[in-house]
């Protein structure tokens, strides 16, 4: 492609908010430019790109069987009704005026609408079906350029299976595909057990890269390779030791204390005396759960440990809950159900609220003072706590989500009536997976990876180009000849080349261009050079140069992304 007819709007500077590598790079590069909040134009460069990354995708989901469809992100509403989705997405999900309809945040409902049709027998399963197609979600807080976007690209995979056995084998291919196609792409990326979240199901699996830029934060052991996102990662930790005189449950009086921090002030105690209390609501029950003093709640592991959702109590209507306002409430006496974290398990001489305000109570015993308490493992695990499997030391750091398998079972066949005859004739319904790949994820994680000062450094399976080839000063006659030359046999021989055959640029504006637009290789044909029957190849990402005959240039070309 010629570059003097080429779109290619490089900036020397990128926009104020953008704050991560990919999207600084995508936006200097003319890759993408933004439209709205969360919102990207994808220009020719970095289409090129992420068409690339589709090609991988593609490739891999048809070697496991998969069939390609693509469904309407127009939906009827009443589908997304059906299976409680509208009020499960909430404010992600987009609405038009026209209310029969919503912009599809994920194919679940399509999908097994079609799967309800046409999957009636045994025979007829297994079936894996996907698409890449664009998604629609009204993410609260936008930003790191395309990695969290309100319009996006998604992989959608969906299995149909008889039962959890084929599920199991389903599930196992697209592991294998998924792994195959991040290896392809060029990026480094572990595995992580995760919650399933507004989706429903069994078991599930993000497939993450290690990265500043990411909003997942997940426990990782480097020694034996346990990683899990922290909403659902353990550690082995060591519950508060019991003393072995119990006290008497003593009030005391607390004017003005509503923190745990204060009560430690005011009563010269440490936060591990302390039982942190925090109201939740399970569908319309509360719950208390109590966590030790210097602990926060992790409401996944609250979800999992309660069998169904949880939201926070909200200021007003906790003191018709407890009696007291927030700051002041505790377990003894508390009407309703009382889930502990696992640290406080049987703990005594404990520090909480009285649930009567400016009231806290000494020498709470768990096991004498809190009837039918219940204990769970409700913690986030930290840095530095020792790895459940192997005993070593475990690392916490964010990542970005590249891509999520799950077993949903029957949330959506049940919902929706999909049901298949089984061999006896019985109907049953169809168990499904569903497995994700956010596609422009792909793209900004490998330059979150693979960049340095000058620019993007692209590898050969995602490089919108193969070869950038640069005509030094094309008014002389013997570069432009040799530029066609080198350009026409190239081409021919199978590589893309970026053909920078602007007239009126100078040369170290286009080395700059090059190296910001980061083709593995590049070949510059400057005059001296032409008129020796030469050419100079650069590796872009260890900047090896050479001169090399321009009778060699495919050879050369070779070799050069041979070390890409
Ligand atoms: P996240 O936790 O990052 O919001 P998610 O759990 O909502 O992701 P899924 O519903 O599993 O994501 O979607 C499948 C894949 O789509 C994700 O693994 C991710 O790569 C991609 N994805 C999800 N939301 C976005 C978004 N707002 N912008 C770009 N890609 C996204
Ligand atoms: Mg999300």
């Amino acid at each position: 492609m010629r570059q003097s007819k080429t779109f290619i709007p490089t900036l020397k500077e990128a926009p104020n908010d953008a704050v991560v590598p990919s999207h600084v790079l995508m936006t200097r590069a003319g890759m993408t430019r933004q439209v709205a909040a969360g919102v990207y134009s994808f220009l020719p460069l970095g289409w090129r790109a992420l068409r690339n990354v589709m090609e991988i995708i593609r490739e891999e989901m048809d070697a496991i069987g998969g069939q390609e469809f693509q469904l309407p992100a127009l939906n009827p509403r009443e589908i997304w009704e059906e299976t409680g989705r509208v009020e499960a997405f909430g404010d992600t999900m987009f609405h038009i005026k026209n209310r029969d309809y919503v912009l599809a945040p994920t194919h679940e409902e399509i999908m097994t609408y079609h799967a309800r049709r046409v999957l009636a027998s045994y025979k007829d399963l297994p079936q894996i079906w996907y698409q890449i197609q664009t998604k629609f979600r009204n993410e609260a807080r936008p930003r790191s350029g395309v990695i969290r976007g309100r319009q996006f690209i998604m992989k959608d995979a969906y299995s149909f299976d008889v039962d959890a056995e084929a599920l199991e084998k389903s599930y196992a291919l697209h592991d294998g595909a998924y792994r195959k196609i991040f290896d392809r792409c060029g990026v480094e990326f572990f595995i992580v057990g995760a919650s399933s979240g507004a989706m429903g199901g069994s078991g599930s699996e993000e497939f993450m890269v290690r990265s500043d830029a990411g909003e997942d934060t997940v426990a990782h052991c480097e020694k034996c390779g346990y990683a899990a996102n922290v909403e659902v990662a353990q550690s082995k930790t060591s519950p508060k030791k019991r003393d072995a005189k119990s006290a008497a449950v003593e009030e005391i009086h607390t004017p003005n204390v509503r923190s745990i921090d204060e009560l430690c002030e005011f009563l010269k105690i440490d936060e591990t005396q302390c039982a942190k209390s925090r109201v939740y609501v399970a569908g319309d029950e509360p719950v208390l759960v109590l966590m030790l003093g210097n602990e926060e709640v992790n409401e996944a592991k609250l979800e999992g440990a309660l069998g169904k959702a949880v939201r926070p109590g909200h200021a007003e209507e906790l003191k018709e809950i407890t009696g007291a306002d927030a700051g002041s409430i505790g377990p003894v006496g508390f009407k309703g159900r009382v889930v502990a974290d696992e640290r406080l398990k049987d703990a005594n001489n404990l520090y909480s609220g009285a649930n009567k305000n400016d009231y806290h109570l000494g020498g709470i015993d768990l096991k004498r003072d809190v009837e039918k308490i219940e204990y769970a493992d409700l913690r986030f695990a930290l840095a530095g706590e020792t790895c459940v499997s192997c005993g070593a030391t475990l690392d916490v750091f964010t990542a970005i989500e590249l891509g999520h398998i799950f077993k949903l079972g029957t949330k959506y066949t049940e919902a929706l009536g999909a049901n298949y005859l089984d061999e006896n004739g019985s109907e049953k319904p169809i168990i499904m997976g569903s497995y994700g790949i956010g596609v422009e994820r792909i793209l900004a994680c490998f330059i979150e990876g693979s960049h340095d000062e000058h620019g993007i450094v692209w590898n050969r399976a995602l490089a919108p180009f193969d070869v950038h080839l640069l005509g030094l000063n094309m008014k002389k006659p013997a570069v432009a000849e040799t530029c066609e030359d080198v350009y026409r046999r190239l081409s021919e021989a199978g590589y893309s080349v970026l053909y920078d055959d602007r007239v009126d640029a100078q040369a170290g504006f286009k080395f700059k261009d090059a190296d910001l637009l980061g083709m593995p290789v590049q070949v510059v044909v400057g005059e001296r050079n032409a008129k020796e029957g030469k050419l100079e190849v650069k590796v872009r990402k260890t900047f090896e140069r050479h001169d090399a005959p321009i009778a060699d240039v495919e050879k050369e070309a070779a070799a050069a992304l041979a070390k890409v």
